[in-house]
This record gives structure tokens, sequence and C-alpha cells, in this order.
């Protein structure tokens, strides 16, 4: 049986570069279940579907065609045949995610994704409710977080570097709403598993993160 490791928390906690890494050092293939909530948005950004069209949204969501490839080791989101991993990094798109994240029939056919490359493989996959929903018998759950101000500032930093325009409060208040949407709505809601280990990483390096994670792999 294949090996899980379920990395939870709210945007911007830093879960993708935690889970990438761990990912590496145990030859572990890497899900990205943001990506696959960020792609279904698009898909219906193109089809001008919009968020609060709840019957379109269930009614829609059946006939998208979203699979995952690796290439060189990266996860590729693929939209039918189109690679959209350039796409679907934008504050639009991650809105309109957490918006239609929250329709049961789009959590139902991701999921399903999700287990599917779960059984197949040994995976860090990183989301909202992997430890809780996804995979509850993962080997390892971590829920990792860090306050709103130190999330809103790395994201501020991420875009400045990539020589963005960005404003640091709108990026905080954006970031609350996110999370506020992603812990109060009914189904699969962003919480700790009980089995979860919590790390708060708002005063932890990178590398201190990741070591603390390793320690609680090494200790099963
Ligand atoms: O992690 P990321 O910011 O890419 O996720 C985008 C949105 O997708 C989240 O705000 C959340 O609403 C949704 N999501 C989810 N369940 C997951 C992963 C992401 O509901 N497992």
């Amino acid at each position: 049986m294949s090996i899980n490791i379920a990395i939870d928390g709210p945007a911007g906690a830093g879960k993708s570069t935690i889970a990438k890494l761990i990912a590496k050092k145990l030859a572990y293939i890497y899900v990205d279940t943001g990506a696959m909530y960020r792609t279904m948005a698009l898909y219906f950004m193109r089809l001008g579907i919009k968020a609060d069209e709840t019957d379109k949204i269930t009614c829609m969501c059946r006939d998208a065609d979203i699979s995952i490839e690796y290439r060189d080791g990266v996860q590729v989101v693929l939209l039918g045949d189109e690679n959209v991993n350039g796409l679907i990094r934008t504050e639009e798109v991650g809105n309109m995610a957490s918006a239609t994240s929250a329709n049961p029939a789009v959590r139902e056919k991701l999921v399903e994704l999700q287990r599917k490359l779960a059984a197949k493989a040994d995976v860090v996959m990183d989301g909202r409710d992997i430890g809780t929903v996804v995979l509850p018998d993962a080997k390892v759950k971590v829920y990792l977080t860090a306050s709103s101000a130190v999330r809103a500032k790395r994201r501020y930093d991420e875009l400045i570097a990539r020589g963005e325009q960005a404003d640091l409060d709108k990026i905080e208040a954006d970031i609350i709403e996110r999370d506020n949407r992603d812990m109060t709505r009914e189904i699969s809601p962003l919480k700790q598993a009980d089995d979860a280990v919590l790390i708060d990483s708002s005063y932890m390096t990178i590398d201190e993160v990741a070591d603390a994670v390793i320690a609680l792999i090494d200790k099963e």
C-alpha cells in the first residue's frame, strides 16, 4: 500500500513550499490539490459562470476534463489538453476557487481524482481537507499555519519580487476573507484533523518547518 503524507492549512502558510521539499527528500510525488480547484475555477471563468451561479457550477463541473501529469517531476494540471499551470496563480482565480470549492459536486469530482493519485503512489498532498476527508488514513498529518499578517507579508514580498504591484492591507484582508470562507463552509471546511500535528510557521524558517515535518515522519 502506498504511503501518504497530508499537509493542510490556510492560504499562504507555506504548505506547497514545505510539501515540495519533503516530497523531494523522500522521493514521493507532490500533489497540489489547490491547483485542481484553481483549474476548475478557471474552467468556470472561461464559461462565463459567476461564483454565485450554484446550479450552473454543479451541472457544468461534471464536464470539466481536469487531469494531472508529472513532467520532469513537476505537477502539470491539464484542462483538456492544455497545460494551465501558468494561468491559475492569479488572485482572481484563487478567489474564484475559494468560492466554487464550496460546491459539493466540485469537491466530489476532485476528491476522487486526489484519492486515485494517492492510491497509485507515495504522495505528499497539500490542501484544506486532506487529513480530514481525502486521506483520513494518511501516515502523517500536519496542520501548517501562520498569522494572517505574516502570510500577507510573504505574499506581498513574492509579488514585489516578481515586479508586480501589491497592497499589503488588501492582501491581508483577502487572506482573512478566504480563510473565513474556507473554515465556515458546510462541506469539508478547513480544520485541523484530530490526529494532525499543528505547526505554526510564523517565526520559523522553511528549513526549520521541513525538519519538523521530517522528524514526525521518521518517528512513525
Ligand atoms: O491552496 P490554494 O490557495 O491554491 O487553493 C485555492 C482554493 O482552493 C482555496 O482557497 C480553497 O478554497 C480551495 N481548496 C479546497 N480544498 C483543497 C485545496 C484547495 O477547498 N484541498
